[in-house]
C-alpha cells in the first residue's frame, strides 16, 4: 500500500508504474474517489455538528419550559438526521470505493530495475558454475526418477489429477535434505526458524499483497473461510501486523513449509514433471527491518547471497537476473530471480525469487517499530526463497548424473543423506 499523500503528488508516476505491471487501474478514478471522500467528510461532520447543536438548543428549550418552540426546532432536528443518514451512506460508500483502489496501486519501482513487458526482458548480471556437457545426451529428470524408483508422476496424477507427484524412497530423503541444509544454513547466520499456520484468514492475504491481485492463485477452504497459502511469506509477515516491533537490528526469519497454487492462468505450461506442480516444499527466508533505502537494499544483497550459497553448496550452475518491471508482482520494489541449469530444458529455469517491498507490506500489515525519535515507523519487508522442492530435484538430479545412471550427492548434502554419495539403481 503506498501513502495516499505520496499518490496525490505522485500521480503520473504511479499511473506509469501500474500500467509497466500491467495492473488494469486508474490513478485518476483513485484521486476522485479520494476528492470525494474528502469532501463527504467535510460535509458530514458540518452535518453532525449542525444536528448536535440543533439537539442542544432542543434540551435548553424544554428546559426552560418553553415547548413550542422545542417543537419547531425538533421537526429541524428529524430533517438533519435523515439528510445526516444519507451522508453517511454516501461517504461509507465512497470509502469503500477509495480503499478497494487504494489495494490495486502498485508499488514504486527502484531507478535501476530495468523497463521491460516479460521475463524476457529480465537482465542477467551474473552466471556462476560450470555446465554440464553429456556425450551420451544426458536423462531428464523424470527418467532418472523412474529409473531409480524415487518418483512416480502416475501415482500422483491418479489420487490428485495434473500438476502432482509421489516421491518414494531416496526421492523423498532428498526433498527433506535440501530443505534442512537451507534451513540449518539460515540458522547459522541468524535467521530464527517459524513453525507457522498455512491455512490463513483473507486478512493475512491482504496485509501481504497476495490479495485481491492474485486472488484466483490461491485455493480457498470455502466452509472454513481459510485459504492454503502459496508461500510462507503470507505467514511470516503477518504474524506481526498490527504491532510496533523492537527492529533495532532487522529481524531475519525462516519457515519451511508446503505451499499450494492453483497455478490459473498456466494451462499447458510446463506439463512434464516435477516443475511446476500444485503443491511443493519451500524454506522461505524473511526480513522486516527499518525504513533505511540504504539498509535494505544491503539485506537485499544478503537474502540473494543466501540462496547462492546453498546452490554452491548443492553444486549447481545457476545465474542472478534483474527481474524487470512487467515481470514485477504489485508490491515488489525490486527483485532478482535465480535461475538453475535445467539440462532436460537446455535453459536456466527460475529457482529462487528475491524481493524487496519497501514499506508496502508493512503500510498494509499496519506494521511499525519505533525509531530514533521514539515514533512510530512503517517497516521494511524483504523475502527470498533458500530452497523450493521438488523444483530443486530437476537440476540437482539431471546436473549430478552419471552416464550409467547414477547421481552423485554433492557433499554438503550427504550428512543428510546417511553419508551417501551416489544414488545407484537397485
Ligand atoms: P515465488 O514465491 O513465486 O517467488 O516462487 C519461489 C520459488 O518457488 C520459485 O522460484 C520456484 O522454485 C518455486 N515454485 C513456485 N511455484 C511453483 C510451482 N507451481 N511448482 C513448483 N515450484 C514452484
Amino acid at each position: 500500500m503506498l501513502d495516499i499523500h505520496w499518490i496525490r503528488e505522485h500521480a503520473e508516476e504511479v499511473q506509469l508504474v501500474a500500467d509497466q505491471k500491467k495492473i488494469n487501474v486508474s490513478v485518476r478514478e483513485l484521486l476522485d474517489w479520494d476528492e470525494r471522500k474528502r469532501q463527504l467528510l467535510r460535509e458530514t461532520e458540518a452535518l453532525r455538528a449542525a444536528n448536535h447543536e440543533a439537539s442542544r438548543s432542543v434540551r435548553l428549550l424544554l428546559e426552560q419550559g418553553k415547548d413550542e418552540e422545542a417543537r419547531g426546532i425538533t421537526h429541524q432536528v428529524k430533517q438533519l438526521k435523515l439528510t445526516l443518514a444519507d451522508k453517511e451512506a454516501e461517504l461509507q460508500h465512497a470509502e469503500q470505493q477509495f480503499q478497494g483502489l487504494m489495494l490495486l496501486m502498485p508499488n514504486r519501482v527502484s531507478e535501476d530495475t530495468p523497463v521491460g513487458r516479460s521475463d524476457a526482458d529480465n537482465v542477467e548480471i551474473k552466471r556462476a558454475g560450470t555446465v554440464p556437457a553429456f556425450e551420451y545426451g544426458g536423462r531428464d529428470h523424470v527418467s532418472l526418477g523412474e529409473m531409480h524408483d524415487i518418483l512416480d508422476m502416475a501415482r500422483g496424477v491418479k489420487v490428485a489429477g495434473t500438476r502432482s507427484y509421489v516421491l518414494k524412497g531416496a526421492g523423498v530423503t532428498l526433498h527433506r535434505a535440501v530443505q534442512q541444509l537451507a534451513l540449518d544454513e539460515l540458522m547459522k547466520r541468524g535467521y530464527t526458524p517459524l513453525e507457522v499456520p498455512l491455512m490463513v484468514r483473507r486478512d493475512a492475504l491482504q496485509h501481504t499483497g497476495f490479495f485481491p491481485l492474485g486472488q484466483d492463485q490461491i485455493y480457498e477452504l470455502e466452509k472454513e473461510k481459510r485459504w492454503l497459502v502459496g508461500t510462507s511469506e503470507v505467514p511470516l509477515i503477518s504474524c506481526f501486523s498490527g504491532e510496533i516491533l523492537d527492529l533495532k537490528e532487522p529481524m531475519r526469519l525462516a519457515a519451511a513449509t508446503t505451499c499450494f497454487r492453483s497455478e490459473v492462468g498456466s494451462a499447458g505450461k510446463d506439463v512434464r514433471g516435477l516443475y511446476r506442480v500444485h503443491q511443493f516444499a519451500k524454506v522461505e527466508q524473511v526480513i522486516l527491518c527499518q525504513n533505511d533505502a540504504e539498509l535494505s537494499e544491503q539485506l537485499l544483497q544478503e537474502l540473494t547471497q543466501n540462496a547462492e550459497h546453498i546452490l554452491e553448496l548443492l553444486e549447481l550452475p545457476y545465474r542472478v537476473m534483474a527481474v524487470c518491471t512487467g515481470d514485477m508482482s504489485q508490491k515488489t520494489y525490486k527483485q532478482y530471480d535465480i535461475e538453475t541449469w535445467m539440462p532436460s530444458r537446455q535453459a536456466y529455469g527460475e529457482t529462487h525469487s528475491s524481493s524487496l517491498l519497501l514499506d508496502f507490506q508493512a503500510r498494509r500489515a499496519h506494521i511499525r517499530y519505533w525509531n530514533a525519535d521514539g515514533k512510530p515507523v512503517y517497516c521494511h519487508t524483504l523475502n527470498n526463497t533458500a530452497v523450493a522442492t521438488p523444483r530443486i530435484l530437476i537440476p540437482l538430479l539431471e546436473n549430478h548424473q552419471q552416464e550409467d545412471g547414477s547421481i552423485r550427492i554433492p557433499e554438503a548434502l550427504r550428512p543428510y543423506m546417511g553419508g551417501a554419495k551416489m544414488l545407484a539403481q537397485g
